[in-house]
């Protein structure tokens, strides 16, 4: 290789200094950037920017991948794989201006609602992931799924340190607010969580429900209206209306399933019956 014979020694003290500095990730992309350097495809500037991209990329997805095990983040999924294309309610820029992270560093809330199936726990996780690659810490859960570790905490007498590790994340994102009714010392609980968080970490929220919903939800008006009003005070909302990325290959099959269940004029029984078999067949 050109490299090796026009100057050995320099690259050797590269891959010595690389080891001493522990940037594996830079030290695995070096032969190639330096390949890439000797056969002119790179600039100067623009190799350094690639050693050292090399070894962000190690260093983050080894924290994403320490975030996996200990946030409970139930999947990967980032911004690259959101088609908003799909979803023309949501306004790219926006998106794209959350996941630099200010409103993690501002302690601001997001709020993603909408009906299911739109991208509200997908957009939630890329936050969240975003959050974790750079660093800090992050905690996912389904308002059930809190709700129900904090209760479980409460009656074993170990409710404040439960409170604390759920407020200590830099980002915590509550998910699938609407799904299930809430009891009240549930809502009670939850509140406490909201209120300890407010101003002193971000909170990343999804709901099909919209804000005047959210009384039936908890159980509770006025506690609804003083947990929405603290969520809102430093808030992104994103709003999103629009159709189900999960059906978006079923269109057929959706008219299929309507058109099956509800007769049309002139239709008699045997019609309905040959409609509906060709709903099992299709949605087979
Ligand atoms: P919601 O939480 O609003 O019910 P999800 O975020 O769970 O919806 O989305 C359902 C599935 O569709 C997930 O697998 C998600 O990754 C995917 N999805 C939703 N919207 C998009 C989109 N615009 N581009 C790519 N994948 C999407
Ligand atoms: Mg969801």
């Amino acid at each position: 290789m050109a490299t090796k014979t026009a100057a050995p020694t320099l690259r050797d003290r590269l891959r010595a200094q690389l080891a001493d500095l522990k940037m594996p990730g830079a030290l695995e992309a070096l032969d190639d950037i330096l390949a890439a350097l000797d056969g002119g495809k790179l600039q100067a500037p623009a190799a350094v920017e690639a050693l050292l991209g090399a070894q962000i990329a190690l260093r983050n997805n080894r924290r994403l991948q320490a975030a996996m095990r200990s946030s409970r983040l139930p999947a990967v999924k980032t911004l690259a794989d959101f088609d908003f294309s799909f979803q023309p309610s949501i306004k790219r820029e926006q998106l794209e201006s959350l996941h630099t992270l200010g409103f993690v560093e501002r302690r601001e809330n997001v709020i993603l609602l909408g009906p299911p199936g739109v991208g509200k726990t997908h957009l939630a996780i890329s936050l969240a992931v975003a959050a974790a690659e750079s660093g800090r810490r992050v905690y996912y859960g389904t308002l059930g799924d809190l709700i129900a570790s904090l209760e479980e905490a409460q009656q074993a007498g170990r409710l404040a340190q439960r409170l604390k590790t759920l407020v200590f994340p830099a980002l915590l994102v509550v998910d699938e607010i609407g799904y299930l009714p809430v009891s009240r010392t549930g809502a009670m609980l939850f509140f406490q969580l909201m209120a300890r968080r407010y101003e002193h970490a971000s909170t990343v929220l999804t709901s099909n429900k919209s804000f005047s919903e959210w009384g039936e939800v908890f159980g509770d008006e006025v506690m609804a209206a003083a947990l929405v009003d603290r969520l809102v005070h430093h808030c992104h909302i994103v709003n999103i209306r629009g159709n189900s990325y999960r059906m978006r290959n079923h269109a057929e099959l959706h008219r299929d399933l309507r058109s099956a269940f509800t007769p049309q004029a002139g239709d008699d029984e045997s019609t309905i019956r040959r409609r509906n078999g060709r709903r099992e067949v299709t949605a087979r």
